[in-house]
């Protein structure tokens, strides 16, 4: 179809229009060369020289063990499985082991991002020299202690997540004894001695540091 002196101009600034849009990238690479002469290169001299990678760089996250509470939250949400944990009870002090595994993180931050502890219990750091020879080798840890059911036994949660919870709810504690307890002990108002004696599933078992389970038991006794 024969073209109008119309079309044929806006065919003919079309094709200016593009061509000036695909020069840009050129004029912007030109721009970043004469840069680099006045400012030096953007690469660093790796391996001559350290390389110090970006502020914002998304390296290796690490566990902070202070601020840690050990809630588990990080571990769910990790979409590689490269955070797992354990549970050790049976030493003299229980304890839960969170495990970081190096290999498998594939370092997308959701982790920090979940951390209850205002994103700073675990922290992508700037590390990024990680190879390792034997894949066994490839984890970090950090240990936090737990609190065990004063009835049963069972793992209730980390006593640092616990007084967080308690922290959390202000006056509204007191309508939780496994929460006001873990801080009375923490004050050290509470005798554990004391309490570990009347193991008798009546009233007195209630104002105590219980399971869920235990809680239900002692609550609604049958
Ligand atoms: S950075 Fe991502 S993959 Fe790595 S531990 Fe955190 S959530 Fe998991
Ligand atoms: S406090 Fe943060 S780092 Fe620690 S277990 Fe909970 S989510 Fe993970």
């Amino acid at each position: 179809m024969p073209r109008t002196g119309k079309a044929k101009y806006e065919y003919f600034s079309d094709a200016v229009e593009k061509q000036a849009i695909m020069m840009l990238p050129k004029v912007r690479e030109l721009g970043e060369a004469i840069k680099a002469l006045v400012v030096g290169p953007y690469t660093s001299r790796f391996p001559v020289e350290p390389h110090v990678p970006h502020p914002n760089f998304r390296g290796q996250p690490k566990f902070d063990a202070e601020k840690c509470l050990g809630c588990l939250a990080c571990e769910a949400v990790c979409p590689a499985d490269a955070i797992a944990h354990k549970d050790e009870i049976d030493g003299p002090t229980p304890k839960r082991i969170m495990i970081h595994y190096t290999d498998s993180c594939i370092f997308c931050g959701q982790c920090e991002a979940a951390c209850i502890a205002d994103h700073e219990g675990i922290k992508l750091s700037n590390d990024w020299e990680l190879s390792f020879f034997d894949r066994k080798t490839a984890f970090e840890t950090i240990e936090k202690e737990l609190q065990l059911c004063e009835l049963c036994g069972a793992v209730v949660a980390t006593k640092d997540h616990l007084l967080w919870i308690a922290g959390k709810l202000g006056e509204l504690v007191y309508s939780n004894p496994t929460l006001y307890m873990s801080q009375w002990m923490k004050l050290g108002v509470t005798n554990p001695n004391l309490a570990s004696s009347q193991k008798d599933n009546s009233r007195s078992d209630r104002i105590k540091i219980l399971c869920a389970h235990c809680r239900r038991e002692t609550a609604q006794p049958m």
